[in-house]
């Protein structure tokens, strides 16, 4: 995989401005790619996110705001940037939000708010870029689901739905694109340190009366084989060779990078 591999692609990667997005952006800007930042935030997150992939890339990206709760937003946001900056050629659906309670109590306007962000949304942005890539035979879409999108963890009904959807999805984009130089593909990641993981950590060390610390590893412990966190450059690394030449034929496949979870 040659380091500059994505030269002249354009990649838009929502939910870019923290964790796993930022590092995918941050390595796709040094492969090459002129990369999109999108993702919610205030100034200076925004402009932290910014100065990020700058460093990597040497030119300054755009960022486009919007919140992927609304469907409308999330078809304007792929014609903003094919505006603005030009066709997409790399999609990571990225951008996502979780939220926990036993079924029983789940409100149904945070069921509602996890299924349009974590699912409608990518959905609407891949209606909005199949045509173009398949015009131009070349193509890359990413969904970031979750080892939660082959297992029913307890009290995360309307996430586990959502990622299971997204490889259903995946599935579906991959078998019609089957043919042509578009490849659709998903990444289940288990626990990975960032901040939707971070705010987990705190109430279970709340609840459990223990330090933040110790929660994290009781968590990841009673979960990953390895006994350690995924690293959100080891996704990065993962999305960047399913952008290459390498995995030209690598299609529909939800790939798992979750310290061995999903193989007990
Ligand atoms: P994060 O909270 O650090 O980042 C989420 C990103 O999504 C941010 O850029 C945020 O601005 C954006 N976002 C959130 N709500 C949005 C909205 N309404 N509209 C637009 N953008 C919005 O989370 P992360 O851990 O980096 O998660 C990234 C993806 O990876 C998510 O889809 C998540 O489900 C998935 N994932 C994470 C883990 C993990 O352990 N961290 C594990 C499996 C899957």
């Amino acid at each position: 995989m040659a380091a500059t591999h994505l030269e002249g692609r354009v990649a838009l990667i929502t939910g870019s401005t923290s964790g796993i997005g930022l590092a995918i952006a941050r390595r796709l800007a040094r492969q090459g790619a002129t990369v999109c930042l999108h993702g919610l935030g205030d100034a200076k997150q925004v402009e932290s996110a910014i100065c990020a992939v700058a460093s990597e890339a040497g030119v300054r990206p755009r960022h486009f705001g919007g919140d992927l709760g609304s469907a409308a937003v999330a078809t304007t946001l792929i014609e903003e940037v094919e505006k603005s900056v030009g066709s997409v050629d790399v999609l990571v659906n990225n951008a996502g939000i979780q939220h926990v309670s036993p079924v029983a109590d789940f409100p149904l306007e945070r069921w509602n708010a996890v299924l349009a962000i974590n699912l409608t949304a990518p959905f609407l942005t891949i209606q909005r870029v199949l045509p173009g890539m398949l015009q131009r035979n070349w193509g890359r879409i990413i969904n970031i689901s979750s080892a939660s999108g082959y297992r029913g963890v307890p009290h995360k009904a309307a996430y586990a739905a959502s990622k299971h959807g997204l490889l259903g999805l995946t599935k579906v984009v991959s078998s019609e694109t089957a043919q042509t130089g578009v490849t659709c593909n998903a990444v289940c990641p288990g626990w990975v340190m960032t901040p939707l993981v971070e705010r987990q950590i705190e109430a279970r060390a709340a609840k459990d009366g223990v330090d933040f610390e110790r929660a994290a590893f009781e968590m990841v412990s009673a979960s990953h084989p390895s006994g350690q966190f995924v690293k959100p450059e080891q996704i990065a690394g993962l999305v960047a060779y399913l952008c290459s030449e390498d995995a030209d034929e690598v299609r529909g496949v939800g790939w798992n990078v979750d310290g061995g979870r999903l193989a007990r």
